[in-house]
């Protein structure tokens, strides 16, 4: 087959700040995913579009591009409308276990293709596979009936969706090109985009333990995501939502479950109730099913209903109990005052290093690791009370993590200022 462009070409048109056309795009995508063009020359473009920008032209033909590169999920044989939540990532984010039941205890189809951790935020497969028996790996016949029978979903994204950002995703991870809105929004957007359900909630974060930390650059991704969700007919709006201050009161993998569980009980922390019912509220009125207030089905039982459905048709045992970590270490507070600062970055790393999450995708993660904190932002402190408790099966862990939370929580003086994003600090689209 003769190639119509060469890569070099299409490098150097973005290296000089030009235009790419549309044929361009659709061919290095395309000839990218065939091995025609090689990773030294994809890893190229995409520094060049890190530090060039993309038209939203661009964007919009780069995502429909890796779309195009694999299969497109087709759920129109359901007999709910179907909705999906995206979250950017963050320290303590557990909603998706709770909010994909709940929303189908609504009357929505929630079919939630999750990622594993990577780095200090967490992964839901990693949480969900604390559950003795569940498995993530379905067929797409498999999650078809899973859906049908219980409304909701949770699984692996399998290799035929967007496999252009696939291996672009991983080239990215290892040339320093993650961090670009282009790029990031057209790899969210393609894979759900793909993915086919008929509306979009995201949830992007922003604050320390976020990929994007300044909320005006949390507003752009969300603009663009948005944007390229609306165009190609999926009814899409975001939450930019605060991820200064670790949501919830665990970090870690069966601690997360845990506290999931508290939350379908009707219980659990504030912020993580707050955060599930706006997302679900946001879900359930993008697909018109708004007469139905999530809160109710939280506290008569009926997500719990949904969730225990969900964990036995993926193979799961929602009544065993979960695992522990074989070891803990409390860390206490060494003054009276107020804690001041808790940081979501040092706390995801410290549950990262305890074993919560992996340094490379191979590695396995522990079901028990994580971090507890007793306390948040705000709260008065006495000497020597427990401020929180970290949980490993490997002790030698104990310094490195020790050292990240203390450097993450601060206990001040009661007139010290204490900042604090809102919950919701905005909303993108409708
Ligand atoms: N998540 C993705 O799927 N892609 C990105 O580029 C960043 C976060």
């Amino acid at each position: 087959m003769v190639e119509p462009f060469s890569a070099v070409e299409v490098i150097t048109t973005k290296r000089d700040r030009r235009e790419l056309t549309d044929d361009q795009i659709d061919w290095v995508i395309d000839a990218y995913t065939r091995g025609v063009v090689a990773d030294e020359q994809m890893s190229a473009l995409a520094m060049a579009i890190v530090l060039n920008g993309m038209t939203r032209h661009e964007i919009s033909r780069w995502t429909a591009a890796m779309i195009a590169s694999g299969e497109r999920m087709d759920f129109s044989s359901l007999h709910r409308p179907t909705v999906d939540k995206h979250s950017t990532g963050g320290v303590g984010d557990k909603i998706t276990l709770p909010l994909a039941p709940l929303v189908a205890a609504c009357g929505a189809a929630v079919p939630q293709l999750s990622g594993r951790g990577l780095g200090h935020t967490g992964g839901t497969l990693d949480k969900l596979e604390s559950i003795p028996g569940w498995r993530a790996a379905l067929s797409n016949a498999e999650m078809l009936a899973q859906l049908d029978d219980a409304g909701a979903v949770i699984c692996a994204a399998g290799d035929g969706l967007a496999p252009a950002d696939k291996k672009l995703y991983a080239l990215r991870d290892v040339t320093g090109t993650v961090e670009a809105i282009p790029l990031i929004a057209s790899s969210i957007m393609s894979k759900k985009i793909a993915e086919g359900a008929s509306a979009l909630v995201l949830d992007v974060k922003t604050g320390s333990g976020a990929f994007m930390r300044d909320p005006d650059q949390a507003r752009e991704l969300a603009r663009t995501m948005v944007g390229l969700g609306n165009d190609a007919g999926v009814h899409t709006t975001a939450l930019i939502t605060a991820m200064d201050v670790p949501l919830g009161r665990t970090a870690g993998n069966a601690i997360e479950v845990a506290e999931s569980l508290e939350i379908l009980a009707g219980g659990g922390p504030s912020d993580v109730r707050e955060l599930t019912l706006l997302l679900a509220r946001a879900m359930l009125d993008a697909v018109g099913l708004d007469r139905h207030d999530p809160a109710d089905a939280l506290d008569d039982g009926r997500a719990m209903d949904a969730w225990r459905r969900m964990i036995r048709g993926q193979g799961g045992d929602p009544e065993a109990p979960l695992p522990h970590a074989r070891e803990h270490h409390d860390v206490h507070a060494v003054r009276d005052g107020v804690v001041t600062r808790l940081d979501a970055y040092g706390v995801g790393l410290a549950a990262w290093r305890l074993g919560a999450g992996r340094a490379r995708k191979e590695d396995a993660v522990q079901a028990g690791a994580g971090v507890r904190w007793h306390v948040t932002q705000g709260d008065p402190v006495r000497v020597g009370q427990t401020l929180a408790t970290l949980y490993t099966d490997t002790p030698d862990r104990f310094p490195a993590a020790l050292a990240d939370l203390a450097a993450a929580i601060t206990v001040g003086d009661p007139d010290d200022a204490v900042e604090r994003l809102p919950l919701l600090v905005d909303r993108i689209g409708r």
